[in-house]
């Protein structure tokens, strides 16, 4: 019974292109240790199977490859003693890239800033007159930079950030894990959108897409901060769900300009 209403639902939910499902997978317990939490000072319950290894914590010196001096920053973009630019740190965390605290409730306003106070500074102007190798390292940094502000910017990104972390994944493709009647839940909201004759109807349903997305933003803290990866997971799953509907929300509004 279950079964067989389960089948049918996902059938109508592919009929609908909803839904960029996601299920889920744990990559091996080393691949995706990375620091971040303890050098931003921020601790977070993590459950026994994803405990951070001590080896990561400690960073590795890095001595400038030009004057070879020790780089006392981390991450240092520029060497203090002789100013040259340094390649990227491709292992540094993006939370640790944008010097931002390492939770769920980033404070992006201080993210933006940083950005942009980056992105000034990395700018290839700067570095015209300087070596190819250092033009180089400018334009990578720079594009980590980005990546890293992109990512930590919206919550849906941010947080399946924070589960690769923690060594968890969602990848796309299947809905399996997808609780049957949440499923229900936004098959029908996606059919309002469908057949929404105005913008007030609408924009209803995108103001209160506003509020489930906010609704679970603080719970996916919440969960993070107990430690429980997987409510969190399957918090952010949901998240993505009514991302997609606000997406729809919003190109239904533009049909109707
Ligand atoms: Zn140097």
């Amino acid at each position: 019974m279950f079964r067989s209403g389960c089948l049918r639902m996902t059938s109508r939910l592919s009929r609908l292109s909803v839904a960029n499902c996601v299920s889920t997978s744990i990559p091996k317990k080393d691949t995706h240790f990375k620091s971040s939490a303890k050098e931003n000072g921020i601790f977070y319950n993590l459950n026994k199977v994803f405990t951070p290894r001590t080896c990561y914590t400690s960073r590795v010196k890095v001595n400038c490859w030009k004057c070879k001096r020790l780089l006392d920053r981390e991450p240092a973009f520029f060497c203090s003693s002789c100013e040259a630019v340094q390649p990227p740190e491709e292992e540094t965390s993006f939370f640790t890239i944008m010097d931002c605290d390492y939770t769920f409730t980033v404070d992006t306003h201080k993210l933006q800033t940083r950005y942009l106070q980056l992105q000034r500074s990395l700018h290839p102007d700067n570095f015209s007159q300087r070596s190819a190798k250092e033009q180089e390292y400018s334009e990578s940094q720079s594009a980590l930079v980005n990546k890293a502000y992109r990512t930590l910017l919206k919550p849906l990104s941010r947080g399946l950030y924070m589960l690769e972390l923690e060594g968890m994944r969602l990848e796309e493709g299947t809905d399996s894990g997808a609780d049957p009647n949440f499923l229900m839940e936004l098959m029908e909201i996606n059919e309002a959108v469908d057949e929404a004759q105005t913008p007030e109807e609408a924009t209803k349903i995108g103001r209160d897409t506003k509020v489930k997305l906010a609704g679970l933003t603080d719970q996916i803290d919440a969960a993070l901060h107990e430690g429980d990866l997987h409510a969190a997971k399957a918090l952010l799953v949901q998240m993505k769900y009514f991302a997609n509907i606000e997406e729809k929300v919003k190109e239904k509004l533009s049909d109707f300009m």
